[in-house]
């Protein structure tokens, strides 16, 4: 490996990433493991090698040339095949009309149905039933009305009353004197989990803005995030920010004002912030991200920034696709960004 290729990895985001066991970076690069002589994709979930015996390649083949292996746990060299496998079973689930086995489905893929399970999973988040499930729910609610739905969704989780509390605040990056490099502390965070046709969606955030949106994710994950900070879930001051962060996911581009509280590094700001100029229905590549904010060789670099983005949707991180147009990685799994992109189709 060159010394220029170390440089445009950034070796400290793709080790975040590999600690993180972040999806999103899958495809991205491999982890190679010196003391054991595989190579991994970053979310591999076996335990973690020592730092000093990793090193990154851009790719499988870069790892091979190393003369390491592809670990038999994880498969990096499948990442295309499992992503085609994917959307294929997707495809088949939603076009089908009665619900789908589960060796069916493997053998169109040509995998196991073990194997199939955990790859769609890793993908999506759900099992195929389980998707198939959600599917056959969210359709139901389409088929209701959907003005009612939003706030009828937000009432019935306990939030009442119109609030003044996010008033004052500018639809920007809050990233003013925020204590999130303590871990939160000082800082109190309110927090609420609702339903949303994108599956259960955590939205949290300070009295600046939101600090947090995520899919299939608790308030267990937000205390590991903000370890210091005070949570509270829900509240009357929070039910109008809530309201309209339900609403931006639901009807896509409509969030713009919705004030942000996050902090990154310089790069990673720099980045989230061309992200937001994305308009929808718009995507860009990584390389194009990179060169927006000055840095036309960082392109793994602007990958990473985009995957460490703590809000989803509000920061479209949705809108950054590979260079050959398919999807790439998304912490969420490729169902819910291939539907974010669905929906703000012009
Ligand atoms: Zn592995």
């Amino acid at each position: 490996m060159t010394q220029a290729m170390i440089e445009a990895l950034d070796e400290e985001e793709c080790w975040t990433a590999v600690r993180l066991r972040d999806r999103a970076f899958d495809g991205g690069f491999v982890t190679g493991v010196l003391s054991t002589g595989i190579y991994c994709r970053p979310s591999c979930a076996a335990r973690h090698p020592r730092r000093e015996n990793v090193r990154f390649f851009s790719d499988g083949a870069a790892a091979r040339g190393a003369g390491l292996r592809p670990c038999l746990r994880c498969c990096p060299d499948d990442v295309a095949r499992d992503e085609r496998a994917v959307l294929a079973a997707i495809a088949a689930i939603r076009g089908a009309e009665q619900p789908l086995a589960l060796g069916n489905l493997a053998a169109r893929a040509g995998y196991s149905p073990t194997h199939f399970q955990r790859v769609f999973a890793r993908h999506t988040g759900l099992s195929p039933a389980a998707y198939a499930r959600a599917l056959r729910a969210e359709r139901m609610t389409e088929a209701l009305s959907d003005t009612g739905r939003v706030t009828d969704a937000i009432y019935e989780a306990g939030f009442s009353g119109p609030s003044r509390f996010y008033a004052a605040s500018e639809g920007r990056l809050g990233m003013a004197a925020s204590a999130w490099v303590n871990g939160g502390q000082g800082v109190t965070i309110r927090w609420a989990v609702v339903a949303t046709s994108l599956g259960q969606m955590l939205v949290a955030a300070t009295d600046k803005g939101v600090c947090r949106l995520s899919f299939a994710e608790g308030p267990e994950a937000l205390a590991r995030r903000f370890p210091k900070a005070e949570l509270v879930e829900g509240g009357e001051d929070f039910a109008a920010l809530l309201a309209q962060v339900v609403a931006a996911v639901e009807t896509p581009g409509s969030g713009s004002h919705i004030p942000l509280d996050v902090r990154g590094t310089a790069f990673q700001e720099a980045v989230w912030r061309e992200l937001q100029r994305i308009p929808p229905g718009e995507t860009r590549s990584y390389a194009q991200i990179a060169a927006a904010v000055g840095k036309p060789g960082a392109v793994r670099a602007a990958g990473s920034a985009n995957g460490a983005n703590a809000v989803a949707v509000l920061i479209p991180c949705h809108r950054v696709v590979r260079s050959d147009g398919s999807l790439g990685g998304y912490a969420y799994g490729l169902a819910i960004k291939q539907e974010l992109l669905d929906r703000e189709k012009p």
